[in-house]
């Protein structure tokens, strides 16, 4: 009888339990897990466990424990739709402008076909492990980091598939983010279907697309607004990228690229847009050795920072 297992309304767990049956002598509890450790999810289950077996009628006690990720941190997707238009460069930025305006946040490194979070901000080092729960990597920028490059040795990802990339996007997914108030995720560039399975089991609640202002790069960046709407995330805005160029000896700024393009056709498509950042070579520099340039005062840091306000305004105008 059900009844029996009402003894449990009094547990110090009771709260967490969604719903419980007894069955021939077979206890199951449905019990939610979400937002909490490993460990402390281990530790509950335990308890549940003996204090359930210890009923009379019980002999055998079965615990299922929902999913974790309910409550969770929101995830904001940055998409491309080729590779080399600067998308980790803008995902690692954006992620310190954030943090420097007092976010706290997390960013998830999925791009299988060229992990560079780890380089990008000065963090090569493996994440720790506790109870198969990966534990984010502190980055001196105040932002958390797990990278599919931290999983695997560098050239091994390229061979990857959807469903493998989608499994070790969960591991990244399901790590020890604390209490971030968001993640960013960096997708390998591209729209086919090793993209679809991330963005499927990311399920963000929007996304960002990164483009250059050649009319190539914006086909693309048009493709990758499509894969999003198949996959009904909302693309909150799109940036431009490479867009000007300032000549590091005289300041003067030239159109290698032109310029605008994305801003044409973010408008013509009714996409929010979010901003542009000049090519320059001073940013590639100190995007190589690890120094982001958005952890700096100066123009680059300035323009991290408004981009990163113009992505926290374009989400709340567009509440998932
Ligand atoms: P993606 O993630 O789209 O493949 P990356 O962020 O890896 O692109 O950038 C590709 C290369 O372009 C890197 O060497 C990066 O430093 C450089 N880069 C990106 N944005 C700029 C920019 N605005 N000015 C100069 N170099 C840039």
């Amino acid at each position: 009888m059900d009844e029996q297992l009402n003894r449990l309304d009094s547990h110090p767990d009771a709260l967490r339990i969604r719903s419980k049956k007894l069955e021939g002598g077979v206890a199951t509890l449905i019990v939610d897990g979400s937002g909490m450790r490993n460990d402390e999810r281990k530790a509950m289950e335990t308890r549940l466990r003996e204090a359930a077996g210890t009923i009379p009628g019980v002999s055998e006690v079965r615990i299922a424990m929902t999913a974790a990720r309910k409550g969770a941190a929101p995830m904001i997707a940055i998409g491309s739709g080729k590779g080399g238009v600067g998308k980790s460069t803008i995902t690692a930025n954006l992620a310190v402008a954030l943090a420097r305006m007092g976010k706290k946040v997390g960013l998830i490194d999925a791009d299988i076909y060229g992990p560079s979070q780890p380089t990008l901000l000065g963090a090569p080092q493996r994440p720790e492990a506790k109870d198969k729960q990966l534990i984010p990597v502190d980055t001196a920028f105040g932002v958390k980091l797990l990278s599919v490059g931290q999983l695997v040795p560098a050239g091994q990802a390229l061979a990857w598939r959807g469903p493998m990339a989608a499994g070790a996007l969960a591991q990244l997914t399901d790590g020890d983010w604390g209490d971030v108030d968001l993640i960013l995720v960096d997708l390998p560039p591209g729209t086919g279907d090793v993209q679809l399975s991330l963005v499927q089991k990311a399920k963000p609640v929007g996304a960002v697309i990164v483009s250059t202002p050649q009319d190539l790069a914006l086909i693309d960046a048009t493709r990758a607004i499509d894969l999003f709407a198949r996959t009904d995330v909302p693309v909150i805005g799109i940036i431009e990228n490479m867009a000007g160029y300032i000549c590091p000896h005289c300041g003067e700024e030239s159109d290698p690229f032109g310029s605008g393009g994305a801003e044409a056709s973010a408008a013509r498509l009714g996409v929010p847009f979010l901003g542009r950042l000049p090519l320059s070579a001073s940013l590639r520099k100190a995007s190589d050795a690890g120094r982001p340039p958005a952890a700096e005062d100066g123009p680059a840091g300035e323009t991290f920072v408004a981009l990163a306000k113009a992505l926290l305004d374009a989400l709340e105008r567009n509440p998932s």
